[in-house]
């Protein structure tokens, strides 16, 4: 078992931001990820909201993050956080590559898609369902796709489709977008995005590979089969907490989400939850970078209350 200062679960924008702010500090930042570093934006087509940036591809802006924390010097390990437990005021992290003790913990984990739950999605996962457009748009060149979904991402990744396929028909149940505005009108404004409102897709249906949606309309309850090859869901996210039970004491919302105050410290002392997996208003990646710093910061303070601060050798460790 190794002991460690500040132990940060997942490195998406909000725990890479963590680590740097972390490191600033000069504490001992050890960061968990499990995939690659980067986080959901590593399939994100573009990102044109995060200021600095006026327009980054996501895989683009997500190398520039974990080259960003590096420079800094927190310890990366790649290992999948199995479960916590936070007994008698120790925090323990069980991986599958070792149990670590830490003093203060941040839980970065960030969130995952949901599935629609519609009739095929499951039996045609891989053979045209597809969760993620920047990993399989092209394969739907010249040929026509689906996007189930209202919100940002859906009507982003519509916009997105619509370089390779031939039509895309974006399917949501309102009879308005999420979305927000800019979003929605650069997509409305493209010729081969078509909307299909009050809809709910019943089923996704094919042979060996999709061939088709069937979408039922709310309101006059007719059914319109729409001939695709793919067919992306983009129905919502929830918070990757698998690792986390009740036992924890971690006071979570009725949608999972962990509840923090402004210093995103959670209801037990020494652990804070910062970015997607916290409950909030907006979760997007100048929100969960401006979190982890916040969290950082208030580990830091922490820390420093229960007498673990940094030594200077730690500090000349920063090279900025
Ligand atoms: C398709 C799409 C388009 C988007 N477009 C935009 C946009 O245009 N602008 C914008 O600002 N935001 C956008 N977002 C949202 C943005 O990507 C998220 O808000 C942001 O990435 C959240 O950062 P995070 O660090 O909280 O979590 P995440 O990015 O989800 O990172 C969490 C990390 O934790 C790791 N992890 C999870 N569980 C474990 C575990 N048990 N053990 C170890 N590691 C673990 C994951 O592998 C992941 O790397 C988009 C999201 C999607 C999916």
């Amino acid at each position: 078992m190794t002991k460690r200062q500040l132990t940060i679960i997942g490195a998406g924008p909000a725990g890479l931001t963590a680590a740097i702010f972390g490191r600033r500090a000069g504490l001992d930042v050890l960061v968990l990820e499990k995939g690659m570093a980067g986080g959901q934006i590593n399939i994100t087509a573009g990102i044109e909201n995060y200021p600095g940036f006026k327009l980054a591809g996501g895989m683009e802006l997500g190398k520039i993050f974990r080259e960003h924390a590096e420079k800094f010097g927190p310890e990366f390990m790649e290992c999948s956080v199995e479960s916590v437990s936070f007994r008698d005021g120790n925090k323990t992290v069980v991986t599958n590559k070792g149990t670590i003790e830490t003093c203060a913990l941040i839980i970065a984990s960030g969130a995952s898609f949901v599935k629609s739950g519609c009739k095929g999605e499951d039996e045609f996962a891989g053979r045209g369902v597809s969760y993620c457009a920047v990993c399989d748009g092209a394969f739907f060149t010249d040929a026509p796709v689906a996007v189930i979904g209202g919100g940002d991402s859906a009507v982003e990744e519509a916009d997105y489709l619509a370089r390779f396929a031939s039509k895309v028909y974006v399917i949501h149940r309102g009879d308005e977008f999420r979305a927000r505005k800019s979003v929605v009108d650069r997509a409305l404004a493209n010729p081969k995005i078509e909307t299909v409102m009050n809809s709910v897709v019943e089923e996704i249906a094919g042979g060996d590979l999709v061939e088709r949606v069937i979408a039922r309309n709310g309101k006059s309850g007719k059914t319109r089969e729409i001939p695709v090859d793919g067919v992306f869901v983009y129905v919502g996210s929830a918070p990757n907490l698998g690792f986390l039970t009740n036992e924890s004491g971690v006071k979570r919302a009725g949608n999972g989400r962990i509840i923090t105050d402004g210093k995103m410290e959670t209801s037990v002392k020494g652990v804070f939850a910062a970015g997607d997996v916290r409950e909030k208003y907006l979760r997007q990646v100048v929100t969960a970078a401006g979190d982890g710093a916040t969290a950082a910061a208030a580990a830091g303070e922490y820390l420093s209350k229960i007498g673990t601060l940094p030594d200077l050798k730690q500090r000349q460790h920063i090279t900025a």
